[in-house]
Formats: structure tokens, C-alpha cells, sequence
């Protein structure tokens, strides 16, 4: 089964993101659980969390059709030790917030070395960023996503990707999520059928599939290789719709949350109906 879906909008609290999810036709969203934009929000209010809880369950959302976002800010791969500690006690709230909403997993950007450091010594830092949430934590599964490669992020590459696994130390709860655009910013030819399949099954065989926890279904404004994150509606940009052709039809995708993060909200609702077409 396929589950696709848009990451819509929380603002006036979180329990509005499965109401605006079920407003659009998707059957998974993803949300941001707190400001995206600031270190620090309030606490969910108990309501919050109960209205949440019963909008899921009223419009049939289950954790795993459910993919959350973390802020934009952390870095869990910070040089600095003022900016690796605020990025580790801010993904803590995070995945803390997802605890309490009774969810499964939480969609990350691994962070950068801002050139101050070693890419090996950010990967480390990163898995340990990791390991002490998890720690702290219980039942969320901290799941990286692959980057364009855009200034010093990194992530960018399946072998990074596969690197931070390896040093987590619950293999249990560490996972993947795909962004289309960014694969292909990132160099992956995915816009091709060959280059599709072997994109794939070169992710296999580095990271492995059973880790792949979600995906973000994005074309990408600018060209193969470009290491630049600009995600463009489907079918409008350098990728082209037959990808999400092949990505519908094909069975290792079932069973996790397919994300828009397309530019055009106002057509979020076309594009899950197009998607659920190729079906
Ligand atoms: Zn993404
Ligand atoms: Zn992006």
C-alpha cells in the first residue's frame, strides 16, 4: 500500500496537521511539532496532545504514516561546542515532543562541518549526537535524510549515510529518508530508468532498504549533480514525472510515508490525486 501525503502546515497547534492532511486527500503528512524557525518553543499543552492523538485516529493516520520534521537550525554535526550542545538539547526536545505524541519516527537533516572540521569527524559527531538521544529517549526512531550536498552538509552520499548507522549504536532505531530532489542534486541520476534502478540498488547494498523509513517525493528546480536544494512541483523541474511513475509502482516503497515538499501548496491536492493515478 501506498501512503502519500504533504508536510502541512501545524500553525494554531499540532492537532490542525491531520485535519489539514485529511483536507487535501493524503492518507500520511508530515508536520513540524514546534517552530521550525526558533531554538526554543513552549511545551505541548496537554490538549494539544489529546486533540492530536484523536484527529489521527478520527481520519485514520497511524505513527507510521506519520513523518515529523525536526527544525532547521540543529546540527547535530556542529564544529563548535556551543552549537553541538544547543543542536543536541534541541533535537532532544524534538524527539521528545514526538514521544509524547505517540509517534514512530523523526525526519532530520544530518548537519555540516562549516569547514572547521574534518567530513569524518562531523559524521561521528553526528551518529554521537544520536546515541545520546536515544539513550534519553524511547520507541522514536531517529531517521537521517539525504541531502543535496549544499555548502557542508553532509548526508549527501549513501556511504555517509551508511557511516552514521554504523556508529549508532541501536541499529533498531536509526532509518533513512529519501528526498528525490535532493538524490539528484546529490548526483544520483534518478531521472532516467537505469539510473533509477541503480540508484536503488546501490542504496540497498550500502545502507540497505529495510532502513528506509520515508521519503520525500520533490522535483528539484536545478540540474543533476548541482549540489543545490530547490525543490520543484512534480513534473515541472529537471527530474520530470516519470520518476514518480516508476517510485508508485514499486513495491520497496510501500508502506511509509511519501512526503511532498513541493513548492505549490495550492496544489498539494493535484498532486497526491496525480501520484495515487499511477497507482
Ligand atoms: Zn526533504
Ligand atoms: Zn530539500
Amino acid at each position: 500500500m501506498k501512503y502519500i501525503g504533504a508536510h502541512v502546515s501545524a500553525s494554531g497547534g499540532v492537532e490542525n496537521a491531520p485535519v489539514n492532511a485529511h483536507d487535501i486527500g493524503a492518507t500520511a503528512f508530515a508536520l513540524f511539532t514546534k517552530n521550525q524557525r526558533q531554538w526554543k518553543s513552549s511545551p505541548l499543552t496537554k490538549t494539544s496532545i489529546k486533540l492530536f492523538r484523536d484527529n489521527c485516529e478520527k481520519f485514520d493516520f497511524k505513527p507510521f504514516q506519520i513523518l515529523p520534521h525536526d527544525s532547521y537550525l540543529i546540527n547535530l554535526g556542529h564544529p563548535e561546542q556551543e552549537g553541538l550542545d544547543k543542536s543536541r538539547e534541541a533535537f532532544l526536545d524534538e524527539m521528545q515532543r514526538c514521544e509524547q505524541l505517540g509517534l514512530d519516527r523523526l525526519n532530520f537533516h544530518p548537519g555540516g562541518s562549516l569547514g572547521k572540521i574534518t567530513d569524518e569527524e562531523c559524521l561521528l559527531r553526528i551518529a554521537e549526537s544520536v546515541n545520546i538521544t536515544l539513550d534519553k529517549t524511547k520507541g522514536v526512531i531517529a531517521v537521517i535524510e539525504n541531502t543535496a550536498g549544499q555548502g557542508s552538509n553532509l548526508g549527501f552520499k549513501f556511504e555517509q549515510l551508511r557511516f552514521i548507522i554504523d556508529h549508532v549504536e541501536d541499529k533498531s532505531r536509526v532509518g533513512i529518508c529519501i528526498d528525490t530532489c535532493h538524490s539528484f542534486a546529490a548526483g544520483y541520476d534518478i531521472s532516467t530508468k537505469n539510473g533509477f534502478a541503480s540508484a536503488f540498488s546501490h542504496f540497498d547494498e550500502v545502507v540497505g532498504l529495510q532502513f528506509l523509513k520515508g521519503m520525500h517525493i520533490n522535483d528539484s528546480k536545478k540540474g543533476l549533480g548541482s549540489r543545490v536544494d530547490r525543490h520543484e512541483s512534480l513534473g515541472k523541474g529537471a527530474l520530470g514525472i516519470e520518476v514518480f511513475k516508476w517510485l508508485i509502482h514499486d513495491a520497496r516503497f510501500d508502506n511509509i510515508p511519501l512526503i511532498l515538499e513541493t513548492p505549490d501548496e495550492s496544489i498539494w491536492k493535484e498532486e497526491i490525486q496525480l501520484l495515487y493515478s499511477f497507482y
